[in-house]
């Protein structure tokens, strides 16, 4: 019995030893996302000697911020850094204290931020300014608050998904880092306020506006991306409301071919023309207080009707485009489609029971969708309940943007995963973005090269 205690003991003891020196030898990094809708707070760790690889950096935790995103607060002086402050106060607990000084926060703001910039600068310096003032009242090492270009939030994200894919160089069973030779992916991303595609590419690029050439571990790669603002899910529902009142004049009592037949909803006509992604469709005078009634007519081909005026497909001024004159090669290879993306896609499962991976079973889910009444969705994703009128709107959006948009079809469609996890991770620019700001992604191959040759 001594005996086994005195093991036990040593057990333990070595088991400690390890934790403790795990410990010592991690590092930890914070993003805050800043979307347009909310924002999340993602510790990243990894340890010490290890930073050079891949597939080594792991998420430690998240937190997100409970109300809107950081843009929503406009005009009330100290309140968007305040919004932040119990998931700042959380990663205080989730990192070693020892660790706090040496670790790197950044704020990244997308496209919430970008509008808010275009229509109110003033507004959008504050508000960067007072979250950067609240990240640097907590012991971390402040990195700044940015606001990223639609082409960095692509790129970024596809960087995120590769690094987690292990698509840059894998770690092999013998011990050693070697390029696994696999094509990368490319990456989907529908936000709030704008949606972003990006995939490496072979073809010749017709705009230099949209393309990227990134050096890592010693591999070029040609990137194509484009980032739609005003068509992330909240802008596009609110063009689509935007084009639906002005089509009906402007009246108080409209028709809404999305939404659930016998379904109504009553908004003010601020909240539909109080961004710039409406002003098109405002109209020159307006009471912004005024109410404005909508009732559902459930109806799925003028809803796809509505829903296709929001993009323009009549002109293209190179050899190809997706929409709105933008140039695009053409999809190919596998991508991951990620934020709304993946929560229409589950959505449209859930409810339908229909497995979507081709482009009509797309279409049959989406029609479906759209035939159900409120209370038939209710009752299979009671959850839902806030969201369950626009779910008709952004999946027939979502089917246009991949099928006659990007051009997906029955041969690629199929390739896309929608998913929103990796692993342990969630998939969005963060993780890209941190690792690329740190250094922890290396242009060039140095230990990879000495690891192949061993
Ligand atoms: P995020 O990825 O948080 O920036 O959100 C992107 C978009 O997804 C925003 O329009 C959110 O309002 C929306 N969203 C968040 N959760 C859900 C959900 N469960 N179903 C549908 N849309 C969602």
């Amino acid at each position: 019995l001594g005996e086994i205690s005195y093991r036990g003991r040593i057990t333990v003891s070595i088991r400690n030893l390890v934790a403790v020196t795990i410990r010592l030898m991690s590092e930890y990094g914070i993003v805050l996302d800043a979307g347009s809708s909310h924002t999340a707070l993602y510790i990243y760790k990894w340890l010490a000697d290890k930073q050079n690889g891949t597939g080594v950096v792991t998420q430690h935790r998240e937190c997100h911020v409970k109300g809107g995103g950081i843009s929503s607060y406009a005009g009330l002086h100290g309140a968007a850094g305040q919004s932040l402050e119990a998931c700042l106060d959380q990663a205080v607990k989730d990192i070693p204290k020892e660790k706090h000084h040496v670790t790197p926060v950044y704020l990244g703001a997308t496209a919430g931020m970008r509008l808010l910039q275009m229509s109110d600068p003033e507004q959008s310096a504050q508000i960067l300014q007072d979250v950067g003032h609240k990240i640097q009242s907590y012991p971390f090492n402040y990195q700044g608050a940015a606001i990223l270009s639609g082409q960095e939030e692509g790129a970024y994200g596809w960087v995120t998904v590769n690094y987690l894919l292990e698509n840059f160089i894998k770690y092999g069973f013998v011990g050693h880092w070697f390029s696994p030779g696999r094509p990368t992916v490319g990456a989907l991303d529908f936000g709030g306020a704008s949606t972003q595609i990006t995939f490496a590419t072979q073809e010749e690029l017709e705009d230099t506006r949209d393309t990227m050439k990134l050096r890592l571990y010693g591999q070029e790669y040609s990137l194509y991306t484009h980032s739609f603002l005003c068509y992330g899910q909240d802008q596009v529902l609110k063009r689509l409301l935007a084009h639906i009142v002005k089509s009906q004049g402007y009246s108080g009592a409209v028709d809404h071919p999305c939404y659930p037949a016998g379904h109504s909803r009553t908004l003010q006509f601020s909240s539909v023309f109080n961004s710039p992604c409406t002003t098109e469709s405002k109209p020159s005078s307006y009471n912004p207080q005024e109410y404005l009634t909508l009732h559902g007519s459930g109806h799925y081909e003028h809803c796809l009707g509505n829903v296709s005026k929001i993009f323009s497909f009549d002109s293209c001024p190179f050899s190809q485009c997706s929409f709105d004159e933008v140039f695009q090669p053409n999809v190919s290879g596998s991508y991951m489609a990620f934020s709304a993306f993946y929560y229409v896609h589950s959505f449209l499962q859930r409810v339908t029971g229909i497995t979507v991976s081709t482009p009509s079973q797309l279409e049959e889910a989406v029609s479906t969708v759209c035939r159900m009444s409120f209370s038939q969705m209710l009752l299979l994703a009671p959850e839902q309940k806030a969201r369950l009128q626009d779910y008709c709107a952004s999946s027939v959006f979502v089917k246009v943007l991949m099928l006659r948009g990007y051009g997906f079809d029955e041969a690629s469609f199929p390739h896309i995963s929608f998913q929103k996890k990796a692993g342990d991770a969630s998939v969005g620019w963060a993780l890209g973005y941190m690792l690329s700001l740190s250094n922890l992604l290396p242009a060039e191959t140095a230990g990879l090269r000495k690891a192949l040759t061993l």
